[in-house]
């Protein structure tokens, strides 16, 4: 009887908002139900290690069920979600790989934090050429790429053909983009080295693309031209001020700021440029009037609520938020933001149950950081500059310490300081097959 007439909260997106919301409710008098299409929760900023066979999918995901198995108000709900009937405050489900889904279920409050997409521009026929990291599934295609084109250049008897599996683009410079691209450089100038017999896979060509003035357009300037010299010390050339504005099969077309365009041949491109907000935001929109940005971005009240919808959550990638004043600030589109926003929806739900106003969201901006590779990795935190190796620690612990789950935490620092030792990575795994080999 009692658990009938408890608080129903419906979040949708187990990732990094999602989590912390569920995580913050399950001690409440509240009943929860997580939604989402996936059965694990991703630790996506270290996809792009999976994507260079420097860990496996199993170090950096973990299932939803496995993390609230002891809380008894949290149901787990696998499902997509398709849309929101606000007025009778349903969420509209469909099922994933035909499993039994009901078609809604009902909420007295919804917590919607769906992510974002990488976004091609407009150019959705990319997707096929130039895969990114953003999830298990693409980072693993990225994995096969990146292996199968060192094979491939090892049997390759033209030249051309060779040179071209050996030439990798990476479009965007960003931290993912920089991350990459370190990671390839490392793997074509560390890892593989001995590797193969006919190719020596340190004359890889790596090319990262940006089409601002600098890599890490979020950091400081010393700590981008810090970014660049370590990238070129793993054999990566930076090419800033250029835009892709092709890619087929055979590669992508440059074009640089006087307009001249060079066709660039690659068997290997991987997007890591500009983001769109979830779908999901599309729909909230349309039912509450609430506005959109050219990124796709929902904009939310100071307590990140929708427009005339106090029960109705919107958070992390997915949005913007309306401050006192009225205007619409985007936060960085990181994993601390929506880990903030999860908790904070977390709280006013809770201070709503005992009558209590909550002061509106604030997010507190703990610093910024990337890795290049093997030691070398660039932070700003709160005005301090760090590179190189001390910057590489604070990035490694801050890593582990935000990873879901004791066991991953173990079995990615084992992983990492066995690579260290052996300049290694044990998951450089081909995987392509979709069934099973039958001799
Ligand atoms: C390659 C990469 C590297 C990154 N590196 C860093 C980093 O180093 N540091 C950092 O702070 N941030 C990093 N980020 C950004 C960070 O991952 C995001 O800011 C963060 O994940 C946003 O959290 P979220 O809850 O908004 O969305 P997500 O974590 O993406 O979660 C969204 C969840 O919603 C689910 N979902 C979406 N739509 C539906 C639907 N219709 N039905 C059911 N389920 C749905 C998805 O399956 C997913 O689980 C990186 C991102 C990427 C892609």
């Amino acid at each position: 009887m009692a658990a009938a007439e408890a608080h129903r909260v419906v979040v949708v997106g187990g990732g990094f908002g999602g989590l912390q919301a569920v995580l913050k409710l399950r001690k409440a008098p509240v009943d929860v139900t997580l939604v989402d299409r996936r059965n694990f929760h991703l630790f996506q900023p270290l996809t792009y290690q999976v994507a260079t066979g420097a860990l496996s999918p199993g170090e950096i995901a973990y299932p939803l069920r496995a993390i609230f198995k002891r809380d008894k108000n949290v149901r787990v709900l696998m499902a997509e979600v398709d849309g929101f009937d606000l007025a009778a405050r349903e969420v509209r489900l469909s099922p994933v790989e035909d499993l039994p889904t009901p078609q809604t279920i009902a909420y007295d409050t919804l917590i919607v934090s769906g992510g974002s997409l990488y976004s091609y521009f407009g150019h959705d026929d990319w997707t096929e050429h130039a895969a990114e990291v953003k999830s298990l599934e693409s980072a693993l295609v990225v994995r096969n790429r990146l292996l199968l084109a060192f094979e491939a250049a090892e049997e390759e008897p033209d030249l051309q053909h060779r040179e071209s599996w050996l030439t990798f683009v990476i479009v965007g410079a960003g931290p993912t983009g920089v991350e990459i691209a370190g990671q390839i450089g490392e793997l074509a100038r560390d890892t593989l080295r001995r590797d193969f017999r006919r190719i020596d896979p340190r004359t890889a060509r790596i090319l990262l693309v940006e089409a601002g003035d600098r890599v890490l357009a979020t950091f400081p300037p010393s700590l981008s031209a810090k970014a660049v010299r370590s990238l070129e010390r793993l054999g990566v050339t930076v090419l800033t001020e250029r835009t892709v504005i092709d890619v087929d099969d055979s590669g992508v077309t440059i074009r640089d700021q006087g307009g001249s365009e060079e066709p660039v041949s690659s068997r290997t491109v991987v997007w890591a440029a500009g983001v769109t907000a979830s779908s999901l935001t599309a729909k909230l929109a349309e039912l509450s009037g609430a506005e959109r940005d050219r990124a796709g971005r929902l904009t939310v009240e100071p307590d990140l609520t929708l427009p005339g919808h106090p029960e109705v959550f919107a958070l992390g990638d997915m949005v913007r938020v309306r401050n006192a004043a009225g205007e619409s600030v985007v936060l960085p589109g990181v994993a601390p933001v929506a880990m903030q926003q999860g908790r904070y929806a977390a709280k006013v739900v809770r201070d709503r149950l005992r009558s209590r106003e909550t002061p509106p969201f604030r997010y507190r901006d703990k610093g910024n950081l990337a890795t290049i590779g093997r030691a070398a990795a660039v932070a700003d935190i709160k005005g301090l500059r760090l590179s190189g190796f001390l910057a590489w620690m604070v990035w490694l612990l801050v890593h582990l310490w935000y990873l879901v789950g004791f066991q991953n935490r173990v079995l990615v620092f084992i992983r990492w300081t066995i690579s260290f030792a052996t300049h290694g990575r044990g998951a450089r795994l081909i995987t392509r097959w979709h069934s099973a080999p039958r001799s």
